[in-house]
């Protein structure tokens, strides 16, 4: 049958130029931008994979110690700086990995030359070869497997990779066991088969990790461009983007919304008495402090220099009441720790109201404001209802 007529050469040149060819357009694509490690590692395993295929596929031009030798150790590289590369996409690679890697692979080079030196028949070093390819790719599979926020691409990967496990393991059996050739000049359908695995391996690992890194690039731009960059929290614009859903919600389901407006008290003498570097730490500390006291989809952001937003969808006046003042009576009784010891407060301005279509975040600020400014003109570090001022 035709497709079964797979030519191992053919096999091996595509190989080797689908190697080349994602290492020649990741330069193409990234070449001015600054390439990150891990780029820059998947690159080296780009160049070294189909140098260790050429030295192997020159089979019987040189010596066969040296092809057989030299020629699997670079591919044992290659493979290991291809995952490595993944893992450091992840941030998964750890000194710990690096360590156990890099013996990994010193030991695995030297009892391959040392098996090769001392004669071991072909299929035992071809089982030796698929195993530890196989263990190499397990952990990076695992950390995707366990990452519970990893993406629906990166679960894709992950699965990809684990076939890929499971033939190689397949192959390292099937040497031992099957009484057939293995190696590049056998074209038993088995091995021809396994061989354009291998290939397909090299597809699915070179657009895996572009992708990848293309989805951390965009999760960080993304991230840079919604978060403010001190805090952590949601920057104006974002805060007031999110806030239209959230009033739309309540618009629908006919539940009141509620806003509160954080102003720190006297912010200006702490930067003049201890320095913009702890002013800005206090910042740091009062977010961290009551991003805990709110629940998962209250809004929380930063609108300008020491001054805070939060909307609470479905809170009535009274519950608005009860996080005004918890939020304030928190900040009062908690303390920032930089070597020194620092207190401070805030004042809150807060509104409750059954949002109609037109109600835009514009207009709760700016009745929020008024109640702010009250609540500074009351001697600071308390809560003012907009209703009652
Ligand atoms: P009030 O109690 O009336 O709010 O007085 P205040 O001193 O807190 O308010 P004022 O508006 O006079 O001063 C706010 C200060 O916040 C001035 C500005 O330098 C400082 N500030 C704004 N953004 C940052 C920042 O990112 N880091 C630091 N360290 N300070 C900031
Ligand atoms: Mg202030
Ligand atoms: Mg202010």
């Amino acid at each position: 049958m035709i497709l079964f007529n797979i030519n191992m050469a053919t096999i091996l040149v595509v190989l080797i130029l689908g190697h080349l060819l994602t290492g020649a357009l990741i330069i193409a694509y990234m070449g001015k931008q600054d390439r990150s490690k891990a780029v820059n590692t998947f690159l080296i395993a780009k160049l070294l994979q189909p140098m260790g295929w050429v030295i192997i596929g020159l089979r019987g031009a040189i010596p066969s110690l040296f092809f057989v030798a030299v020629g699997n150790s670079i591919l044992f590289v290659g493979a290991a700086l291809e995952l490595i590369a993944f893992m450091m996409l992840k941030n998964n690679y750890t000194e710990t990995v690096k360590r156990a890697y890099t013996a990994l692979l010193i030991c695995c080079i030297l009892v391959f030359i040392a098996a090769t030196a001392y004669g071991f028949p072909e299929n035992v070093r071809i089982t030796f070869t698929s195993s530890i390819t196989a263990i190499l790719m397990v952990f990076p599979v695992y950390t995707l497997f366990i990452d519970k926020k990893a993406s629906r691409l990166q679960r894709t990967i992950a699965v990809l990779y684990s076939i890929i496990i499971v033939f190689l393991l397949f192959r390292a059996v099937a040497a031992l066991t099957i009484n057939i050739g293995m190696n590049l000049s056998s074209t038993n359908v088995v091995n021809t088969w396994l061989f354009l695995l291998l290939y397909i391996a090299m597809l699915a690992g070179s657009t895996g990790f572009i992708l990848l890194d293309k989805e951390k690039q965009d999760f960080e731009l993304l991230k840079a461009a919604s978060l403010d960059g001190l805090t952590n929290l949601l920057n104006r614009k974002t805060f007031i983007l999110r806030s239209r859903a959230l009033i739309s919600l309540c618009v629908r389901k006919q539940e009141q919304i509620s806003f509160l407006l954080i102003d720190i008290d006297d912010f200006k003498k702490i930067n003049d008495m201890y320095g913009h570097f702890i002013g800005d730490a206090v910042l740091q500390d009062f977010a961290n402090t009551l991003r805990k006291q709110l629940r998962d989809y209250d809004l929380f952001g930063r609108y300008g220099g020491e001054e805070f937003a939060i909307l609470l969808p479905e809170a009535d006046e009274k519950n608005v009441k009860e996080v005004a003042e918890r939020l304030r009576s928190t900040i009062e009784n908690s303390s920032v720790d930089i070597d020194l010891e620092i207190k401070y407060t805030i004042s809150v301005g807060f509104c409750s109201i059954t949002p109609k279509r037109e109600t835009t975040i514009d207009m709760l600020y700016k009745i929020c404001d008024q109640a702010l400014y009250t609540a500074k003109a009351h001697g600071k570090n308390c809560c003012r209802n907009a209703a009652e001022v």
